[in-house]
């Protein structure tokens, strides 16, 4: 057994997981008392009618070709969320382990460790360093019982990719002591490489990919988590039996093709200069103090008047996030980037808000 794996909650390493119906496709199925028949108009290739394959083979291969890494280091659930929370449960004890999170970043973290009863300590990133990892922080938070450190890389919702380097740090000081779990949801906008192959050298790694974003299928629900063998051995004990569904597996297989790749690629180009042409547009604009650099399809936006620019988009038919309850982001908003024809409608909504209000929706005063 890997020294990492030695972290995980002792009840989980010894647990005799469910008994699926086993996965012999040769023969015809009469062992899992399901209907011999499908329903009429039932548009999968497999069948509704029948369970799918738990981890399917051949989408396990894809998403591992797509990534770049061997299958048996590569664990598909539905969406990354599915990989967070597996993590959690399978790591922390209730009332005893803890997660370290830097905040201000995804919101599922800190959810997943509350519902599993484990503590979360904060160790916020260096807003005046463009929201920058603190390495020696987060070191330094680590006590007895913390199982994981979650770094969003970019970073949602500040937009910012986090340092490599910082990272593989943070792996090599708490190897033994903690996972360190890489979400990289928005890697595909930010034009560098993937932490992925790096498990191979580093036990303590572990990364959450999706389809969610970059390939246009959030409503797919398919994520990946990519970590050692025996990591994804022992999630796959502790995930749902049958838990991605066919009309997922088929989707999935259909539109990360080829073809389909070639098409995210160019949509992603198109997007990065929308992202490029909206920052340079908002921070124009008088409402607008601060457009924060963004390595991912979203901009935070530090606002002269958040409450006004929510709404002056709510008038153009637009509805942008509001994070400002997180730590250090008063006055914040995250704008997704839309297309040409929305940032557009955007900025005109915004720009008009600014104006007195004698001169809103005329041409002259
Ligand atoms: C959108 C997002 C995800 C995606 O989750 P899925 O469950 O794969 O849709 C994961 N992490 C972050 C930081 C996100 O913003």
């Amino acid at each position: 057994m890997i020294k990492t794996l030695e972290l995980a909650r002792p009840d989980i390493l010894t647990l005799q997981p469910y008994q699926h119906a086993a996965w012999v496709p040769s023969l015809e199925r009469m062992h899992a008392n399901e209907m011999p028949w499908r329903a009429s108009g039932d548009p999968t290739v497999s069948g509704m009618n029948r369970y799918p394959e738990p981890q399917p083979e051949e989408l396990i291969e894809h998403l591992a070709a797509l990534y770049g890494v061997p299958p048996e280091n590569l664990l598909a659930g539905r969406g990354s969320d599915e990989g967070i929370d597996l993590i959690v449960r399978a790591f922390c004890r209730a009332g005893r382990d803890s997660i370290i999170i830097c905040p201000p970043t995804f919101g599922m973290y800190k959810v997943s460790a509350r519902i599993q009863g484990a503590d979360v300590i904060e160790v916020p990133l260096l807003k005046e360093r463009g929201f920058a990892l603190d390495v020696d922080a987060v070191l330094a938070a680590w006590r007895e019982g913390v199982k994981l450190v979650f770094i969003c890389s970019p970073n949602n919702p500040t937009g910012n990719l986090m340092d490599r380097q910082a990272i593989e740090t943070l792996c090599a000081k708490l190897a033994g002591k903690a996972l360190v779990v890489v979400d990289e949801a928005y890697i595909e906008f930010a034009h560098v490489e993937s932490l992925a192959t790096r498990i191979a050298s580093l036990e303590n790694l572990v990364i959450l990919r999706t389809l969610s974003k970059a390939y246009a299928l959030a409503g797919a629900r398919c994520g990946a988590l990519i970590a050692h063998a025996e990591i994804v051995s022992l999630l796959a004990r502790v995930i749902t039996p049958y838990s991605l569904p066919t009309h997922t597996v088929e989707s999935v297989l259909k539109f990360t093709d080829r073809e389909h790749g070639q098409e995210s690629r160019t949509r992603i180009e198109t997007l990065l200069k929308e992202r490029t042409r909206l920052s340079e547009r908002l921070a124009a604009l008088p409402l607008i103090r601060r457009v924060w650099r963004s390595d991912s399809n979203f901009v935070l936006v530090e606002c002269a008047d958040a409450d006004r620019v929510l709404a002056a988009a709510a008038a153009a038919g637009l509805i942008i996030r509001d994070p400002r309850s997180q730590q250090a982001l008063a006055d914040c908003l995250r704008i997704s980037v839309g297309t040409p024809e929305q940032n557009d409608r955007l900025i005109r909504g915004i720009a008009a808000a600014a104006m007195p209000t004698g001169q809103r929706n005329t041409s002259s005063p």
